[in-house]
Parts: C-alpha cells; sequence; structure tokens
C-alpha cells in the first residue's frame, strides 16, 4: 500500500515537457504541506524535439488552468489540426491522405447506430475520404493560413478540432515560468543516485550538491532512463519486432509555402520517413529511419536531395521502440522518455504522457492518496494497454502498399501483432468501431484515437473494402438506408450521379 496522504516532498528528475508537466500535475493534486521539488540536469539539457501535439494536450492545460492563448503565444505555436501523410502508397507525385482531428457536431459524426457510423460507412463505400467530408476541410486543403484557421474552427460546424505545433525549448521554457509561479522548486543539479529502503522505496536522491528526502519519486530523466531503467532495472516490452525504426536525425528548415501547413506532414522516405512540423518561424523536421537499411551519411544526404537545401543535423537519436511494462513501482513512477518511446508517426509521445498523468491523478485522488498495490497493478496495466493501441496504430500505417525499396519490402513482411491482425481482419467484413478500440484505452481514460482515427488511416490505404463498407450499410433497416440515399444526394450529388452513369 502507499499512502501519500502524509506527504512532505514530491522530487520530479527531469526539466524537459514531461518533468514540468508531471510538477505542474502533481502541484494540483498536493495540499501546500507538500513540497514539489524539480531537479534538472544543466549538464544533458533536454531532448529538443517533440514539437506536435493531439487533443488531450488542450484538454489537460486547461484542467492546469493554464489560458490556451497564452499557451500558444509563449510557445511559438501554430495550429495543429491533424496529419498529412504523403508517398506511403506508390511515392507518386499527389500520393497523399489526411488524418484529421475529427469533432462531433456535424451529420456524419453525431450519428451514430448500433455501435458505428452509418454515414462514415457509406463515405467509405464510395470512396470518400471522411477527411474531406469535413465541412473546414477546405482551409486546409487550400493551405490557409493561421486567421483562416481560427475563423473557420470558431464555426462549431467546421467538424475539425485543433491541437498546437509548438516549439520544444519554448514549451519547456514556458510550463517552467508556470510552475514557479505556482510554488515548485527548482534545482539545477545532476541526480547520482537513488537510495531505496529494503521493501524497494526510494528514499532519497543523490545530487551533485546533497542528499534530498523523498516521499514520491516522478522519473522524467528522459532518454538517460535513471530510476526504473538504471537504478530498478525494470522489464522493457520492445516493440522492435513489429516497427523497424531506430534512428532520428532532426533538423529545422524554413517553410516550404507562404503559409505554414496546418497539419504534421509525414513524407515516407527510402528507410523510413521525414517528419515536418511547421510553427509560426521555421519547420521542425527530422528523419526517421531503420539502421538496417541507411546510414546517417546517407539519410542525411537523401534529405537534403528530398528539401533541396543543405540541412544542419544537431545529432542522431538511437531508440529502440518500445516501454517499460511497470511504470509506477512502489513510490516512483517513471513517465514520458523516461517512461518509453516509438517513433513520432502520430506524435503520440507526449498524449502518452499526458494521458498516464491524467490516470495517475484519477486513482490517486479516487484512492483518497491511500493506494493498494492491486490498483497500482491495475494502472500498470492500462498504461500497457494504452501502448498496445498506439504500437498496433502505428504498424497499420506499415500496412501500405508501397515497396520500391528494400526497406519497405521488409516492411511487408514484418509481422503483424496478433491484436491488429485480428482487427485487419474484421475490416475486411465492416469498418473499425469504438467497440475495436475502447479494450486499449480502458475506462475512463479518453482514447487518443477515436474509432474514426483508425477509419482515416485505413480506408485511403486500401484497408478496409468496398464491400466491407456496404456490409454495414446493408445491416441498417430500411428506413436509415433511405436517411443514407437522401444524405448522399443532398451532400455528394456528382458522386452518386457519376455512379449512376
Ligand atoms: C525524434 C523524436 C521526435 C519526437 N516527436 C514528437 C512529436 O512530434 N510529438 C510528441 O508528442 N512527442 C515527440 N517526441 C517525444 C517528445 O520529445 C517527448 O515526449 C517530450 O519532449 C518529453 O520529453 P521528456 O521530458 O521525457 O525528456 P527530455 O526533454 O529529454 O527531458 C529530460 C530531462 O531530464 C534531465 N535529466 C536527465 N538525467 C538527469 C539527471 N541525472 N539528473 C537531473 N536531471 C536529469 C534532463 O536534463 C532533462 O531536463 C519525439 C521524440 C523524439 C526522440
Amino acid at each position: 500500500m502507499l499512502n501519500l496522504n502524509g506527504a512532505k516532498r514530491i522530487v520530479v528528475v527531469g526539466g524537459g515537457t514531461a518533468g514540468w508537466f508531471a510538477a505542474l500535475t502533481l502541484r494540483s493534486m498536493f495540499g501546500p504541506q507538500a513540497e514539489v521539488v524539480v531537479l534538472e540536469s544543466p549538464r544533458i539539457g533536454i531532448v529538443g524535439v517533440g514539437e506536435g501535439g493531439l487533443l488531450n494536450l488542450v484538454d489537460s492545460l486547461k484542467q492546469l488552468n493554464i489560458p490556451v492563448d497564452e499557451f500558444a503565444r509563449e510557445t511559438g505555436a501554430a495550429y495543429k489540426l491533424g496529419f498529412l501523410y504523403e508517398g506511403w502508397r506508390d511515392g507518386s507525385e499527389g500520393d497523399a491522405y489526411y488524418h484529421m482531428f475529427v469533432d462531433s457536431g456535424i451529420e456524419e459524426i453525431e450519428w451514430k447506430q448500433y455501435g458505428f457510423y452509418p454515414l462514415v460507412s457509406t463515405l467509405t463505400h464510395f470512396g470518400i475520404e471522411l477527411s474531406q467530408a469535413l465541412p473546414g476541410f477546405q482551409v486546409i486543403a487550400k493551405q490557409g493560413s493561421q486567421e483562416d484557421a481560427r475563423r473557420m474552427l470558431a464555426d462549431p460546424a467546421c467538424g475539425i478540432r485543433p491541437s498546437w505545433h509548438f516549439d520544444s525549448q519554448r514549451i519547456a521554457a514556458y510550463l517552467k515560468r508556470v510552475a514557479l509561479s505556482r510554488g515548485i522548486v527548482h534545482k539545477l543539479t545532476e541526480v547520482s543516485s537513488v537510495q531505496f529502503d529494503e521493501t524497494r522505496r526510494a528514499t532519497a536522491v543523490q545530487t551533485t550538491d546533497e542528499s534530498i528526502a523523498v516521499d514520491f519519486l516522478v522519473d522524467a530523466s528522459g532518454l538517460s532512463r535513471l530510476v526504473v531503467g538504471k537504478a530498478l532495472q525494470g522489464e522493457w516490452q520492445s516493440f522492435s519486432d513489429y516497427l523497424l525504426l531506430d534512428r532520428a536525425i532532426p533538423f529545422h528548415m524554413p517553410h516550404p509555402k507562404a503559409n505554414p501547413y496546418l497539419v504534421t506532414r509525414a513524407i515516407a522516405m527510402s528507410a523510413g520517413w521525414v517528419w515536418q512540423i511547421p510553427l509560426l518561424e521555421r519547420v521542425g523536421a527530422g528523419y526517421v529511419f531503420s539502421s538496417r537499411h541507411i546510414d546517417e551519411d546517407a539519410a542525411v544526404a537523401e534529405i537534403e536531395r528530398r528539401i533541396g537545401m543543405p540541412i544542419e543535423p544537431s545529432r542522431t537519436l538511437h531508440f529502440e521502440p518500445g516501454h517499460f511494462k511497470e511504470v509506477w513501482q512502489r513510490n516512483v513512477m517513471t513517465i514520458g522518455l523516461a517512461s518509453g518511446f516509438v517513433e513520432p508517426l502520430e506524435a503520440t509521445s507526449i498524449g502518452q504522457m499526458l494521458e498516464q498523468l491524467r490516470n495517475f491523478r484519477r486513482v490517486v485522488l479516487e484512492s483518497g492518496g491511500v493506494v493498494s498495490e492491486e490498483v497500482i497493478g491495475r494502472f500498470n496495466e492500462s498504461n500497457a494497454r494504452y501502448w498496445l493501441g498506439i504500437r498496433d496504430f502505428l504498424r497499420m500505417h506499415y500496412d501500405c502498399p508501397r515497396r520500391d525499396t528494400p526497406f519497405w519490402r521488409d516492411v511487408a513482411q514484418t509481422p503483424l501483432p496478433d491484436s491488429w491482425r485480428a482487427l485487419k481482419a474484421c475490416m475486411q467484413q465492416r469498418l473499425p468501431r469504438p467497440i475495436d478500440t475502447e479494450g486499449y484505452y480502458s475506462h475512463p481514460w479518453t482514447s487518443m484515437f477515436h474509432s474514426l482515427s483508425w477509419v482515416m488511416v485505413a480506408a485511403p490505404l486500401g484497408l478496409i473494402s468496398r464491400e466491407a463498407a456496404f456490409n454495414d450499410m446493408q445491416r441498417l433497416p430500411a428506413d436509415t438506408r433511405q436517411r443514407i440515399a437522401d444524405y448522399m444526394f443532398r451532400k455528394w450529388p456528382h458522386v452518386v450521379s457519376r455512379l449512376r452513369r
């Protein structure tokens, strides 16, 4: 059992995005009797990438009483309305599809019957991508300005919700300012070791300057993985059998067009893909690749050919996709990069970190501060399931038809996790729906990826057949099918008339 009610000091190791979000969450959970201390190494610094949020970024800011407008201003943020996948099917000019941040409140989404979305199935049957059916999509397709996006988003009928692209250095600095204003203590010092008692509870951290007693310890030490990784030798769940990418070369570049894109671009390359995250003043970019298929020099040369200018990469990041199975052990919890990482496809890292914090907050508060080992075990199970959802969602993106290089041919031979294989088989019969994805995100976690996100990736990749979509429609009663016909004549008359000819 872990009793946090008498906690006097909570220490967070790490002053990156994860460390500051954790400290702010802990500050909001504990009264003034508990000191929240962030220890940050002046030597190591932060990872300095990770510039794209998901929808739960906005939810978390609101939960922490951080004004979203101020956050956007202070972090150089630009709207992020989804993702654009370029070259993932045949690599030809114009090969592109969108995964948008869909909002309910429009007919296509709002209408749910028998556990699925009849109009989404209909659109899929007619070969219309859901993103294009969203009223706000035209602003994205025309690459509108930030102001165009702001106006479009003000209309509740736009069908899109925003998140943000932001500067990774400025987000840590901004969160730190907010944290200091809320009484969180910050020390620039390096942790060299952690002391544990005979039950493996953390009792103190040793820094270069002092020993600091702890009642609860959060390991947000990034890729140093200081506590659950190095000190406790936590068990790692690797995803490398299913996801081949293990290196990233980040760099900055100017905007290729006048307006920053309103989406994160994921551009397929010979041995992986390049992310392009458009901030207001620059683009944060990087080539994520498989070290078995290309070396660093060749990767840099390929980027330079692709974007038509030399780049100045800061370093190459090495990673093994996966996570620690037990992120919470007694009075220690690891979070952010210290707890796990997979390639930044779909920008899952900060989103996962925020969901973990949200669940931690719920578990501690609803346990009245006295948390049983059983509940901690369930927390870890939910967290692991969450990671499985991320793994399967990413693996789906690689079930794409591209085969032109050894990497893409090897991707086609890479095994499918059983859970993704099972869902993929269902997609031959019907569209994916909430019942399929809720297992990844146990109640009351809100899912980072709604089942409609799965549709928006699976349909353009050809993983959902027209027959499967037709099967959904056939299951509906006659009056519902009439409603569908009325909808198609009203909204998509040119598609209906084209099919009739
Ligand atoms: C290539 C790449 C691309 C990414 N893209 C995205 C994306 O698009 N979207 C997204 O959500 N996420 C992305 N991420 C992940 C994102 O960068 C991280 O989730 C986020 O920045 C949080 O990092 P962190 O705080 O866990 O680690 P860091 O930023 O690395 O912070 C670690 C902190 O720990 C401190 N520290 C380390 N050791 C010690 C010690 N011994 N003593 C004291 N302090 C110590 C460091 O000084 C630092 O302050 C990406 C990551 C990578 C690698």
